[in-house]
């Protein structure tokens, strides 16, 4: 029996070859075989577990504000998270769904004055994506709100105190095949002046070296221990370097832009010409923040 079957039978909507650029934040790459989305936990457990049944390969999407989709697409199942969004508070406790959003959750601290997540403004991402990538930025992590992550892994949810992951630089290393499902992160009581002061000032700063208008995925590559990846790449002569519709954004040399249209290979192009450039320049091998997933 086909797939779309086989998950409408059991109540669940899957779409055929949905295009993922709608998906990710740069807006480029191929189509998702199959694409899921579910709503609660019940449609998630049933949905993962039947295409585990199948055999088919698994990917997990949040915001896609990380993410290169090669141009040929993704294989299997897309399991995106984003319409498990919510969240509550208790006290200084906030409960959120991997889907969450988080210029939500901010909008929402910055009402009630709950403080903390400051560091995140501006950054597109779902709390799921930013507890996996440790999103981190004005000497900030996850790691150092959360208490708590709940995952989906073989069938069964899991919760793992945060002592238990060994988060490092845009890793939280957990299990390699969970699906983060919740999280619980520990704030604090300030006013909501103080939290939308904080935040504008990050903000500020981020759009004074940032492209935050174009079309991007961040930052491509992490910082390696001897410099920023953006000051290596501008140093290499690459600032603006353009491949078809992909460039080298002239703003902060680390992000890399779609200047409309452009293909997954162009913006790979871009990668390898900024790592082979900067290992002539420099010996200093970079390696990509971006995942990229699909084929070619
Ligand atoms: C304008 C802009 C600014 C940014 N600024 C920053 C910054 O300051 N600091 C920073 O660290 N990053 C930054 N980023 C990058 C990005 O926002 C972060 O890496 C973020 O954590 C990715 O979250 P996401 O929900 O978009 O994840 P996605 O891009 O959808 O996914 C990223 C990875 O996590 C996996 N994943 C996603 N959700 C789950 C889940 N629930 N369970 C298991 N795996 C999952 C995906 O499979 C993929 O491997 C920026 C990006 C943009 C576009």
């Amino acid at each position: 029996m086909k797939l779309k079957s086989l998950f409408a039978q059991e109540g669940l909507r899957i779409v055929e070859k949905e295009p993922l650029a709608r998906h990710t934040t740069l807006r480029v790459g191929g189509v998702a075989d199959f694409f899921f989305a579910p709503e609660n936990y019940f449609e998630l457990l049933r949905g993962v577990t039947l295409a585990e049944e199948m055999g088919l390969p698994l990917t997990f999407l949040g915001g896609g504000s990380n993410l290169l989709v090669r141009d040929g697409g993704v294989r299997g199942l897309v399991v995106s998270l984003r319409a498990m969004r919510s969240f509550s508070r208790e006290g200084d406790l906030l409960e959120a769904e991997a889907g969450a959003f988080v210029p939500e959750i901010l909008s929402f601290c910055a009402t009630c004055g709950l403080s903390g997540l400051e560091f995140l403004a501006g950054v597109p991402a779902t709390i799921g994506g930013a507890v996996v990538m440790n999103a981190g930025a004005f000497g900030q992590e996850m790691k150092d709100v959360l208490t708590e992550v709940t995952v989906l892994e073989n069938g069964a949810f899991r919760t793992f105190k945060v002592e238990e992951l060994p988060f490092s630089y845009r890793s939280w290393g957990g299990p390699e095949k969970a699906l983060v499902v919740k999280a619980k992160l520990r704030l604090f009581s300030s006013s909501p002046e103080e939290v939308r002061g904080k935040m504008s000032r990050f903000l500020a700063q981020r759009k004074h070296k940032q492209p935050l208008r174009q079309q991007t995925a961040g930052c491509v590559f992490k910082n390696p221990a001897e410099a920023p990846a953006g000051y290596l790449i501008e140093k290499a002569g690459l600032k603006g370097c353009v491949c078809g519709q992909a460039a080298i954004s002239r703003k902060h040399a680390n992000f890399i832009v779609n200047l409309g249209g452009a293909r997954a290979s162009e913006v790979l192009s871009l990668m390898d010409r900024a790592k082979e450039e900067v290992f002539k320049a420099f010996g200093i091998e970079l390696s990509e923040e971006v995942r990229v997933v699909g084929e070619a």
